[in-house]
């Protein structure tokens, strides 16, 4: 245990709770909570908006070279984390369900993977955070302490984001929403470098057999 970090890392398929519980848990032990997806959607937006060919590496790792990333504490208990990307506040822009396919994709590029897990790993260096993603327990923190692996059935993950983007007052395509969710699933699970999958020391939990603040109970006994 003592080579352990004292890190909890939380992976998993989009919608399954990954973050609600990553706050909760954070804020129960007082770790801060990391959320590494928001710093990939905040990339792809840096990468949409630029423009580049993804297939030019030389570009994208001159335009990744000059990315600053602030990730601010979430405003409200049920909020994600706000994002400052290169000064400014994208916080909103990034969480719309075309900006998770955009992560999605510049996710798989090694460039951005190379520059986000050090860039990870950096604010991991003195412990105590919870980190959430998708590699957080198998690529960027290995040595992590406690590691769970959160999953739960396509339907029900869909059926759970589609109610967070109505309350958003957002309209919502149940079929489309669901294929846009396998597909990302399908994505990130296939790609060559840091696919989705369970670390083999992590702990997994269906969260479409419990509710939020049983799976956040189970997690904080098993942390102790
Ligand atoms: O978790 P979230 O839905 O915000 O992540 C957006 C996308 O970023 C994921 O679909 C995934 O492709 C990518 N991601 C990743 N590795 C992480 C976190 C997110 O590849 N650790």
């Amino acid at each position: 245990m003592s080579h352990k970090q004292k890190i909890v890392t939380i992976d998993g398929p989009s919608g399954v709770g990954k973050s609600t519980i990553s706050r909760r848990v954070a804020q129960a032990l007082s770790f801060t909570y990391l959320d590494t997806g928001a710093m990939y959607r905040a990339v792809g937006l840096k990468l949409k908006e630029a423009g580049l060919d993804l297939d030019d590496e030389s570009a994208l790792r001159t335009c990744l070279d000059s990315v600053r990333l602030d990730l601010l504490p979430a405003e409200e208990e049920n909020d994600d984390v706000g994002v400052v990307l290169d000064g400014r506040d994208v916080s909103r822009e990034i969480r719309s369900p075309e900006m998770s396919m955009i992560a999605s994709r510049v996710s798989a590029l090694p460039v951005v993977r190379e520059k986000l897990t050090h860039m990870q790993q950096e604010l991991g260096k003195k412990g105590e955070i919870v980190a959430e993603g998708r590699d957080t327990g198998t690529v960027v923190f290995p040595l992590a302490a406690w590691k769970f692996y959160l999953d739960a059935d396509p339907e029900v993950r869909m059926q759970r984001r589609a109610k967070q983007l109505r309350e958003k007052g957002e309209s919502v395509d149940e079929q489309e929403l669901l294929a846009m969710i396998v597909k990302r699933d399908r994505d990130d699970q296939a790609r060559s470098i840091a696919p989705l999958c369970k670390a083999k020391d992590a702990l997994v939990i269906d969260t479409g057999v419990l509710t939020i603040d049983e799976v956040t109970r189970a997690m904080l006994k098993v942390i102790g």
